[in-house]
């Protein structure tokens, strides 16, 4: 008889090999699942939907496959949107949208995307931005959209920059073509462990444009996951506006609701 630690790796390779099937197969599926006519389309959706059962992002029950989120939440939720206006450490005026504000189940489902595995609910999440985003401006006006990028090491910790995933998968949503215009080039703290004024000077001069002259002239849309003082947003426009962009216009799914002085 084999000995149990052997057993227990045993268990734990077919356990990790089905689990890597069944990913891959979904990820698979997921590719095709827009591709084809409608009934092929609704059949991948059915069967994606066995194997993996739609849930509302915010309160977590089963939802039918073709739902953003359930009817409670579709009730109770307010995802009109919120513009706020901003300011950069330069004094450059810039405007952010979000879908939602930053608390409760909304705060609990950004979480579970960003730290939980949830990578599901990136498609989700952009819809909405793209709904709202549709409903306050034309965003056929814009020549790019792009994103707020991540340290290298962080991207390989949770597996994917959740800033550039909703930007990409909006860029599918609102037809506007997806760069990666911005990289980042000094390390910094977490934004979430500081307070306002620490915040401004933990990202001050961590950025900067990957290609100048590809984005010179261009209207562009930038993406984050969540906004809270604007300082993230506001050191990559003022990257951005070196650049010599001619317009620029933020979208993140929250805004936080904590006031910092
Ligand atoms: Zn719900």
């Amino acid at each position: 008889m084999a000995p149990p630690d052997v057993l227990k790796n045993f268990n734990k390779i077919r356990y990790l090999i089905v689990k890597k099937f069944t990913f891959t197969l979904i990820s698979f599926l997921n590719y095709f699942k827009n591709e084809g006519n409608i009934l092929f389309k609704s059949f991948l959706s059915n069967l994606l939907h066995t194997l993996y059962p739609n849930q509302c992002p915010y309160c977590e029950i089963g939802i039918k496959y073709n739902m953003l989120f359930c009817s409670d939440c579709e009730k109770n939720l307010n995802y009109d949107g919120y513009v706020k206006e901003f300011k950069t450490r330069l004094n450059q005026n810039f405007a952010c949208l979000s879908v939602f504000k930053y608390e409760g189940n909304v705060k609990n489902a950004v979480l579970r995307y960003k730290f939980a595995k949830r990578r599901d609910y990136g498609e989700k999440f952009s819809k909405l931005m793209a709904n709202c985003l549709n409903k306050k401006i034309n965003t056929a006006n814009f020549d790019i959209i792009t994103s707020v990028p991540m340290d290298k090491i962080k991207i390989k910790k949770r597996g994917y920059n959740q800033s550039q995933e909703l930007a990409e998968k909006l860029s599918k949503f609102i037809n506007v073509k997806y760069k990666q215009t911005i990289r980042k080039i000094k390390k910094n703290s977490e934004q979430h462990t500081l307070s306002g004024k620490d915040r401004r000077k933990n990202c001050r001069g961590i950025y900067e444009i990957i290609d100048p002259s590809f984005i010179k002239n261009k209207k562009i849309l930038i993406c984050d996951d969540v906004v809270t003082t604007g300082s993230t947003l506001s050191e990559c426009i003022i990257s951005l506006k070196r650049a010599q962009i001619t317009e620029v216009f933020c979208v993140t799914l929250a805004i936080s609701t904590i006031d910092f002085k």
